[in-house]
C-alpha cells in the first residue's frame, strides 16, 4: 500500500474536519502509516516533525511505550464499564488525581469525551448552579473576543473566532463579548500591566451593569490557541476571578488546550494563582492517546445539585462513554509520565531553545510579532511590518509554509497567517532548530511579492 493508494480510497469514502474537501484537489492528503516519538511516517516512507503535537493533543510523543502499555494491561481487565450507578479503578485514581494536581477548590470531576462536551457541562452546570440556588435571572454568558471554546453550538456560541463561527450565528445562544486582553493590540510603550488594566475595564463595566443576568465569564487562560495564538497577561486572570466574586458570577478556565504543561506550568491558572469555579479540560487529558475530558468543579457548586431526587436538582447529563477505562487509563499513564521525571523543568530548557533558534524572526520583514507562553511559540506574518497591516485571508500565506513543511520534513499547520511551534515535550534541540529553519524557509517563500 503507497500514499496514492489509500488516498484515493480516503477521499470516496471520508469528509475530513476542519476542511474544504476540494482543496484536496490540489493539496496532498498524507495517510499516516506509524508514528514514534515526535515522527510521523506516511505510506510512502517520508518523515514529518509534529511540530503542532496533532492539534495540541500529543504529550509525550506518538506510540509512547509507558502509555501503550497502561492501556494495553487495562485492554486486559476492563474496556469500558456504564458510569451511572456503576465504578471502576481508572477513573476514580485519575478524579484522585486531577483533584491533588489542579488549583485548590477544584474537588469533583466530571467527564466527557472531548473539550466541547467539557465546555457544554460547564455552562450547563453554571446556569443549573443558579437555578437550583433561586437564581433563574442568570441566563447569559461572558466571553472574550477572539475566543475560541469548541464547535457545537453551545460552545460555538461562547467563541468568537468568525472563520468557524459565523454561518451558524442565527442557531447560536446569544453572548456578550468583551475585547480581549491580547497583547498584540497594545499601544507602542504601553507595558503589558497597564495595557491589560485598562483592558479589563470594559470586564469589569459588563459584570457591573449585567451581572444579575450573568452565569459565567468564559476565558482560556493565558493563551487563545485556535484564535491564532494571541496571549494575554497574568494579571488579567486575577482581576477577573476578584470581579467574579464581587459580582457573583462563575468563572470557566477553559484550559482544554493550555492545560498539562503547555504555557510553562502544569494549568495555565496557577501563573496568576487563581482558582476558577469550573476548569474544563481535554486534548493532553490523555497524553494524546484517546478521547477523554473532565470538567473540575467546587463543593459549593456540587452542593448545590445535591438534595433528594424529588427536589429535581440533579445533574441529569450524560455521554456514552463518559470515564472510559481506557481513556483513564492513558491519563494515569501520562499524569505517571509527569511524575517520573521533572517534566517541567526540561520545557523549560526545550521553551529556552525555541526561543533562542527564533531569535532573528523577528527582524523579518513580514514578521511583526514573536510570541510565547511557555511551549508555544507563534510568529505572526503580516504584509505591512510598520502598520501590522495583515495578509489577506483570501491569499491563504500560511499554507505556503504548511506546504514547504511537508517537502522538509515537518508538519507545521498555521492558523491563517500565524505560523506556530507547539511540539510534544519528548522533542530535542536538533528538532527544533530543524523546525526553525524549515518554518523560516517556509515564511520567506510565504511572504514574497505575487
Ligand atoms: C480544542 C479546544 C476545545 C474543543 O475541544 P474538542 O476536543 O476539539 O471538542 C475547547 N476549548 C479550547 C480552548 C480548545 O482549544
Amino acid at each position: 500500500m503507497n500514499n496514492a493508494q489509500i488516498v484515493a480510497r480516503d477521499l470516496n469514502a471520508l469528509w475530513h474536519p476542519c476542511t474544504q474537501m476540494k482543496d484536496h484537489e490540489q493539496l496532498p492528503l498524507i495517510p499516516i502509516r506509524r508514528g514514534k516519538g515526535v515522527w510521523l511516517e506516511d505510506f510512502d516512507g517520508n518523515r514529518y516533525i509534529d511540530a503542532i503535537s496533532s492539534w495540541w493533543v500529543n504529550l509525550f510523543g506518538h506510540a509512547n511505550p509507558y502509555i501503550s502499555q497502561r492501556i494495553t494491561r487495562q485492554l486486559n481487565e476492563l474496556e469500558h464499564v456504564i458510569l451511572a450507578g456503576f465504578s471502576h479503578k481508572p477513573v476514580v485514581e485519575l478524579s484522585e488525581k486531577l483533584i491533588a494536581i489542579t488549583p485548590r477548590g477544584l474537588t469533583r470531576c466530571f467527564y466527557a469525551e472531548n473539550g466541547s462536551s467539557a465546555v457544554e457541562i460547564a455552562l450547563k452546570m453554571s446556569f443549573h448552579y443558579w437555578k437550583n440556588r433561586g437564581k433563574a435571572g442568570k441566563i447569559e454568558f461572558v466571553n472574550l473576543s477572539n475566543s475560541y471554546h469548541g464547535e457545537t453550538l453551545g460552545a460555538l456560541s461562547v467563541g468568537d473566532v468568525e472563520l468557524y463561527k459565523h454561518t451558524y450565528e442565527p442557531l447560536l445562544l446569544k453572548t456578550r463579548t468583551v475585547a480581549s486582553p491580547d497583547y498584540y493590540y497594545r499601544e507602542p510603550g504601553e507595558s503589558r500591566r497597564d495595557y491589560t488594566a485598562r483592558r479589563f475595564e470594559e470586564m469589569e463595566a459588563t459584570l457591573a451593569e449585567h451581572g444579575e443576568r450573568i452565569c459565567a465569564v468564559i476565558i482560556e487562560p493565558l493563551v487563545q490557541c485556535a484564535g491564532y495564538m494571541r496571549m494575554h497577561d497574568p494579571v488579567y486572570l486575577s482581576l477577573l476571578r476578584a470581579a467574579c466574586d464581587r459580582h457573583q458570577v462563575h468563572l470557566i478556565a477553559d484550559e482544554c488546550a493550555v492545560g498539562f504543561g503547555r504555557t510553562g506550568t502544569m494549568f495555565a491558572c496557577e501563573q496568576a494563582d487563581v482558582s476558577p469555579d469550573f476548569m474544563c479540560l481535554a486534548k493532553g487529558l490523555t497524553g494524546g492517546f484517546l478521547p477523554l475530558s473532565a470538567v473540575l468543579t467546587t463543593d459549593d457548586v456540587f452542593n448545590a445539585f445535591y438534595d433528594d431526587y424529588e427536589s429535581m436538582k440533579g445533574f441529569l447529563h450524560s455521554h456514552s462513554y463518559t470515564g472510559n477505562p481506557l481513556a483513564c487509563a492513558a491519563a494515569l499513564g501520562s499524569l505517571e509520565l509527569f511524575e517520573q521525571s521533572d517534566v517541567l523543568g526540561q520545557n523549560r530548557q526545550l521553551a529556552r531553545t525555541m526561543e533562542d533558534a527564533t531569535s532573528h524572526f523577528k527582524d523579518h520583514p513580514h514578521v511583526a510579532d514573536v510570541r510565547q507562553c511557555g511551549m508555544i511559540l507563534a510568529v505572526e506574518m503580516v504584509k505591512n511590518k510598520h502598520t501590522r497591516e495583515p495578509y489577506h485571508w483570501r491569499e491563504r500565506r500560511g499554507l505556503t509554509v504548511y506546504r514547504h513543511g511537508l517537502e522538509h520534513q515537518a508538519l507545521l499547520r498555521p492558523l491563517g497567517n500565524v505560523v506556530y511551534f507547539m511540539p510534544p515535550y519528548v522533542i530535542n534541540e536538533q528538532q527544533i532548530r530543524h523546525l526553525a529553519d524549515v518554518a523560516w524557509q517556509g515564511i520567506q517563500r510565504a511572504t514574497r511579492d505575487r
